[in-house]
């Protein structure tokens, strides 16, 4: 792993070298952002640690106040907080669903949901990523009695597609499952007032538990679900994830707050048209040099490159140029689907978006990937 220096803004030191950075999730750029440095500072009048877990030591005031907003916001009876997206993905599947009972996850659902339904004993179905005619035809061969719960990303981590979510939404209703979508990559970024894929999709309402993390949009850490009351009650006494660990501490806590308050400013909606502008500037002049952007739609633009080796060496020529970007590789995405990863950030700037495209595609060439 690199060493990295500097607040997660379009330019840091890596190694030493200063690079332009293009595969951090701090969408928004809130990670630096003045109002949540201020409140996290704040908060360390009460300390930096929690103490324990909640169920063990108690809430603090933040919890249930973050929790609080984080349900006004998703427009949900209830929120609850975990301590990364993945322990809530791991917690809530597992809690949710259990032997006899069976989930049904798109193929490029994110590994965590993918533990999360290991570790639950369910029978686990993946369907060919967003074919709803297959889920469809896979709920209607269930056998048995058990619960089922169909699972998906709503902005895919690795290919920056939107699950269709209205699809699932109605599938979820007839066929009587509960739906969870984990909305890591699309939390504070997408739909008019940053709700998220769900508001993007026009489907808030219809599904069971949207889970988000705090720390890819909103700059902080840490995740939540937003669903009824029952189930949040439900989450507290059976996911394990919540229950045997340590609560996030008051310094994220108040900085999540604040970055909510941001979010749901006129200051959040322009970032967001920003982060939208620049994720079409730069896939457009990447499309027009040739490369396969491989269906993205969101600030998350995957560049095909194919074979594992020529992508790591397309990795390494930009690093050398100044450009910081991870090549991706099995077991993160199938064999043969190598790609480069690109994540656009509300900070950078027309100059930077147009530097990086035109490096990328000047070694695409090179490589002979164009
Ligand atoms: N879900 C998705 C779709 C993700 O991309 C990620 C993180 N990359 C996670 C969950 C895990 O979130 P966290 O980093 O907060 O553990």
């Amino acid at each position: 792993m690199r060493l990295i220096a500097g607040a997660q803004g379009s330019r840091v030191q890596l190694d030493g070298k200063e690079v332009l950075l293009l595969c951090s999730n701090n969408y928004l750029g809130l990670a630096s952002h003045p109002a949540l440095k201020a409140a996290s500072a704040a908060a360390l009048e009460q300390g930096t640690g929690s103490g324990a877990a909640r169920l063990v030591s108690g809430n603090m005031e933040l919890h249930e106040q973050l929790e609080e907003r984080l349900a006004a916001f998703k427009g949900t009876e209830r929120a609850l907080l975990f301590n990364t997206g993945y322990a809530a993905n791991t917690g809530i599947i597992s809690a949710l669903v259990g032997r006899g009972d069976t989930v049904f996850s798109d193929r490029l659902n994110h590994a965590s949901i993918v533990d999360g339904a290991l570790l639950s004993r369910a029978t686990f179905v993946r369907y060919p990523h967003c074919d709803t005619a297959a889920l469809e035809k896979l709920l209607s061969e269930k056998r048995g009695k058990g619960r089922c719960l169909i699972v998906t990303d709503g902005v895919f981590s690795m290919d920056g597609d939107i699950a269709p979510l209205a699809a699932l939404v109605g599938l979820a209703r007839r066929f009587d499952a509960l739906l969870m979508v984990d909305d890591a990559h699309g939390s504070g970024v997408l739909g008019a007032t940053g709700r998220g894929s769900g508001e993007l999709c026009g489907v808030t309402g219809g599904i069971d538990v949207q889970m988000g993390t705090l720390g890819k949009g909103f700059g902080s850490f840490g995740a939540y679900a937003a669903a009824s009351a029952e189930i949040c009650d439900y989450l507290v006494n059976k996911a394990r994830s919540f229950i045997f660990s340590t609560s996030l501490p008051p310094a994220v806590l108040a900085a999540s707050l604040a970055a909510i308050e941001v979010v749901d400013s006129a200051e959040g909606a322009r970032l967001r048209d920003q982060l939208a502008r620049n994720a079409v500037l730069f896939k457009t002049r990447l499309e027009q040099a040739g490369f396969d952007t491989m269906g993205s739609q969101t600030q998350i633009i995957p560049v095909f490159v194919g074979p594992a080796e020529t992508t790591m060496e397309f990795s390494q020529l930009l690093l050398e140029e100044g450009i910081f970007v991870q090549g991706i590789r099995p077991p993160t995405v199938p064999a043969g689907s190598c790609r480069l990863r690109c994540t656009l950030m509300a900070t950078h700037t027309e100059e930077e978006i147009a530097e990086a495209a035109e490096k990328i595609i000047s070694v695409g060439k090179a490589l002979h990937v164009i």
